[in-house]
């Protein structure tokens, strides 16, 4: 992967969707799919308002057209135009005049970085708000203040959008990012940007699992979806939730609340093996729609890969998390580390060793160190590791956390191996399984 070019073209994919004012409904989260749509297939969905989602109700759709503050003279002093997290995300509608003293319970500042402005919103409670820097703050004086927010909150629809890659397997994998926060880069054009180029690096390939990717406003989204799939998701093997995956900071994997899936581990082992800084941190019931996807009724093996962690970097959920604060080759190196996570998913077979009484004679296939006497390269480590542990049990990924070599090292090596005749696989069917996946999902219905 060329990193600087491909990092180049994620970070202008992240700015064509900056400025759009997203929310979790309206015209900004349309906007934003109709993009992604230029870049890769997706299916657009529309639930009305007022639809029942297990405990959650569909929300009104909201939108906006303008907002501001302006003072005596007509003088904008806070105005969406210039940043659409001026207005508390969801805020009512509201034309009035009023002194200072009415207006500051509805202004949110951050004082302890006076100058960015603060990401707040009012899903569930109508209200309305501006957020500005705190210096801005105090540069306002006890006059009267014209107060618009040209908003609607209506019955409408939510709307989100998926992607769907066909794999020989009806079995499938999951990538989930939240897309309806306005202009913040890391939190989370980061995760829609990389999740879209995962797709459009997977399309047109010959894949095992089918592949779905869904771009969802959070936690009502991500709520909605599994309401509306709740008889399918059995076939969901493995998932990731991709968020904050653009900053400079290392890599953080969350674990699914099973913890010791494949995909949890697939995950460990792809980061142990990256150049970069990494830690795996356990489940916890907070965070990001790995919550929805892990709830005790579903408990899919979902876990969630960042970088900095949200809420731990001071940027998060302000101004600051711009596309500065975002950099072309942490998205690139994070959309490699996706990559590889597929491809372990993808060829994380299990083998049987032909020849499995004694070493079978490597050095008269070729696939031996032909002088005697030194120590076997990693190459032929991989080759005697894979040999020894092809019982039919063992997976790929099993040899790589016991033999501390590479999960595409050992690929390699078994690929090698049954060219030569010293390897079988064991069947597809066996490893991903392609039947009988109604009668799963009824039983995992039962069971939650
Ligand atoms: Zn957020």
């Amino acid at each position: 992967m060329d990193f600087e070019k491909v990092g180049q073209e994620l970070h202008q994919f992240a700015a064509g969707l900056y400025p759009i004012c997203r929310s979790i409904t309206g015209d900004g989260i349309r906007e934003s799919l109709a993009r992604i749509k230029s870049l890769i297939p997706l299916q657009i969905f529309e639930v009305p308002t007022g639809t029942q989602v297990f405990d959650w109700t569909v929300p009104k759709e909201w939108n906006i057209r303008d907002a501001y503050i302006a003072d005596g003279a007509g003088k904008r002093v806070v105005d969406f135009r210039q940043s659409n997290l001026h207005v508390l995300n969801y805020s009512i509608p509201v034309h009035e005049t009023m002194p200072l003293r009415k207006l500051k319970p509805h202004l949110f500042t951050l004082p302890a970085h006076p100058d960015w402005i603060p990401y707040r919103t009012s899903y569930f409670k109508e209200e309305w708000g501006f957020c500005l820097s705190h210096n801005q703050m105090l540069a306002m004086t006890d006059c009267d203040y014209e107060v618009c927010i040209e908003s609607s909150l209506e019955d409408g629809r939510l709307s989100y959008g998926e992607c769907f890659l066909p794999g020989s397997s009806e079995q499938e994998v999951l990538i989930s990012s939240h897309v309806c926060h306005p202009s913040l880069a890391n939190d989370n054009l980061s995760g829609v940007t990389v999740a879209a180029f995962l797709a459009k690096l997977l399309s047109g390939r010959n894949l095992q699992y089918s592949y779905r990717f869904l771009f969802i406003p959070g936690t009502i989204g991500a709520i909605t979806w599994l309401a509306r799939n709740r008889k399918s998701v059995g076939r969901i093997r493995h998932g990731l939730v991709l968020t904050c995956v653009g900053d400079a900071g290392g890599f953080h994997y969350k674990k699914s609340r099973q913890g010791d899936t494949e995909i949890d581990r697939a995950a460990a082992h792809v980061l142990h093996h990256s150049d970069e800084s990494w830690e795996v941190l356990e489940f916890s019931p907070y965070g990001y729609d790995e919550r929805q996807y892990c709830s005790p009724g579903f408990n899919l093996a979902v876990g969630c890969l960042m970088r900095s962690v949200w809420g731990t970097f001071a940027q998060y959920h302000t101004s600051a998390d711009n596309l500065d604060f975002i950099r072309p080759l942490s998205l690139a190196k994070s959309l490699r580390v996706c990559a590889d996570i597929v491809n372990v998913l993808e060829n994380n077979y299990r083998y049987r060793n032909e020849l499995p009484y004694c070493e079978p004679q490597l050095g008269r296939r070729g696939l031996y160190q032909s002088t005697g006497g030194q120590a076997g390269g990693e190459d032929i480590m991989a080759r005697l590791w894979v040999l020894n542990l092809s019982d039919g049990k063992h997976s790929l990924l099993d040899i790589a956390e016991r033999s501390g070599i590479s999960f595409s090292i050992l690929s390699e090596a078994a690929e090698i191996l049954s060219d030569k005749g010293l390897l079988s696989k064991v069947s597809e069917d066996e490893r991903i399984g392609t039947t009988g996946v109604i009668a799963r999902d009824e039983c995992n219905l039962r069971r939650s």
